[in-house]
């Protein structure tokens, strides 16, 4: 079996000799691996390192280094996208074409796309057109970076690009679960060349997560995961002040009115919900429908989820995959259950694996109509593939559903009038609207209200993340860096 036992540590691998994990396939649900995770006093040498590296330079380099040493990463994981990709595929259960092309591929155009913010927005600034003032965005210091597993590529690129374009060094602690994919990407920022210490990487699980953000050493934190272990991470961080990015959890609702294209808005509604085995923080989990067309809807709904293909991760195709592990199957299976039980309308789906799958964490694409904005089922993340379905009369009562839960990370409005387009995007409490299927811009800010935390990753917003604005008086600048 395959042991991983390795931490990076001030540029170079060292062994790790803390706790042991088995690492469970979530397809055969045998494990397939070992995980030999950092100790606490590796933890803390880590981010002794990251301070070192700090201190000695990274915190002064200019951005012209940075956007090199940030497009080595970037060569380095391209080099590497096929071993990330396969890697992603066996460790989260993606299936391998969604492993490459959505993966993967966001993970690199979440890089490429700091890299492009990078160029156009240097580290000092004119307040106004008067010379005598100026803005100068510095780096906080040493980046505490927290990950879980459903985008375990992705997520880290997001912090990792904003941290190194900022000028911070950096500590990651990725999710237990996906701590192969992590490995890699360590490997491809190995070969950049960094300076040592700049990137590190400790292994491990909530211990280990909580002795990092504990550590002095850390100057900001980002965390992307639950909104349990959000609430932890912020009263921690509140006892020395330090900044914190929080990327937590959603229940975003995608609203469909009576004048938009039906078939493609339930295709791509049910598509995104389904997406990942419906482990998005973003996904579109509360289909809200215009009493007019809410039958159609729901017919249609039925067909589109019975048709949705579950399968395995080796597979090519578009299909989804399972959920990452017996933890993650057993809360979506108890989900549905417990909706059933309550009596709401079940049209697709269910309980269960699908028929055709002996072993593995497969739920079943499940869609119930007629969810009130009561229940558990509209107002909790369930993380699953399961979809809810209700009607609504007006518009503002399709926004006050939209605005009814505790979340406010994402919207999706699906309508063919530009102007209500618009009233309606401005009156979600979330952080990112999509409107009829228009993707997110890759530098777009992402990340939300409420319970789905607070703080933006991506982009200009991603760098600034890691930042600290100043404002100079009176000091004309002499040095540009
Ligand atoms: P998920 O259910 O999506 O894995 P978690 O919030 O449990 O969400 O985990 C996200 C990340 O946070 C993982 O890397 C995990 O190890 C880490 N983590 C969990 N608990 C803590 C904690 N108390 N302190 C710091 N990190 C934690």
């Amino acid at each position: 079996m395959t042991v991983f036992d390795q931490v990076y540590i001030g540029g170079s691998w060292r062994q790790a000799d803390g706790e042991k994990r088995p690492l469970i396939n979530p397809d055969t649900q045998a494990q397939d691996a070992e995980l030999i995770c950092a100790s606490v006093d590796a933890c803390h040498a880590a981010t002794a390192s990251a301070r070192r590296a700090f201190e000695a330079g990274w915190g002064r380099s200019d951005l012209l280094t940075r956007r090199a040493a940030l497009n080595q990463v970037i060569t380095q994981i391209e080099a590497r996208a096929e071993d990330l990709a396969q890697c992603i595929s066996r460790e989260l259960g993606a299936p391998i074409d969604f492993a490459r092309s959505a993966q993967v591929s966001a993970a690199l155009a979440h890089l490429r796309a700091t890299e492009r913010a990078m160029t156009t927005r240097p580290q000092d600034r004119p307040l106004t057109t008067n010379p005598d003032h100026r803005l100068r965005y510095e780096p906080l210091g040493v980046a505490g970076l927290i990950t879980p597993w459903n985008w375990p590529l992705n997520q880290v690129a997001l912090k990792l690009g904003g941290a190194l374009a900022a000028g911070c060094t950096m500590v990651l602690k990725p999710s237990e679960l996906s701590s192969r994919t992590a490995l890699i990407l360590t490997e491809a920022i190995h070969a950049a060349d960094l300076p040592p210490g700049v990137f590190n990487l400790i292994t491990g699980a909530s211990d280990i997560g909580a002795a990092l953000i504990a550590s002095p050493d850390i100057d900001v934190v980002s965390f992307t995961g639950s909104t349990q272990t959000g609430r932890f991470i912020a009263a921690e961080a509140a006892q020395r002040m330090t900044r914190t990015t929080l990327e937590l959890g959603g229940k975003s609702a995608n609203i469909l009115f009576e004048d938009c294209n039906l078939e493609t808005a339930l295709t791509q509604g049910l598509a995104h919900c389904f997406r990942n085995a419906g482990q998005s923080c973003n996904a579109a989990s509360r289909m809200l429908i215009a009493r007019d067309i809410y039958d159609d809807a729901v017919a249609l709904a039925a067909q589109i989820a019975d048709a949705t293909q579950v399968d395995r991760p080796h597979l090519s195709g578009a299909h989804i995959g399972p959920q990452i592990s017996a933890s993650q199957y057993a809360k979506v299976q108890a989900f549905i259950a417990g909706v059933e039980t309550q009596g709401m309308r079940l049209i697709a789906g269910g309980t269960g694996r699908p028929n055709h799958l002996e072993t593995g964490y497969y739920s079943r694409p499940t869609v119930f109509a007629d969810v009130p904005p009561d229940a558990p089922l509209f107002q909790d993340e369930i993380f699953g593939p399961v979809l809810t379905m209700t009607p609504f009369d007006s518009e503002e009562e399709a926004i006050a559903l939209a605005n009814a839960t505790p979340y406010g990370l994402a919207g999706y409005i699906q309508t063919a009038d530009p102007a209500r387009a618009d009233r309606v995007a401005k009156s979600l409490r979330v952080g990112m609207v999509q409107v009829n299927g228009i993707s997110r811009e890759d530098g777009a800010p992402f990340g939300g209200r409420g319970l789905s935390g607070y703080g933006r990753e991506a982009g200009l917003w991603g760098i600034r993340a890691f930042q600290d604005v100043k404002s100079i008086s009176g000091a004309a600048l002499v040095d540009p860096v």
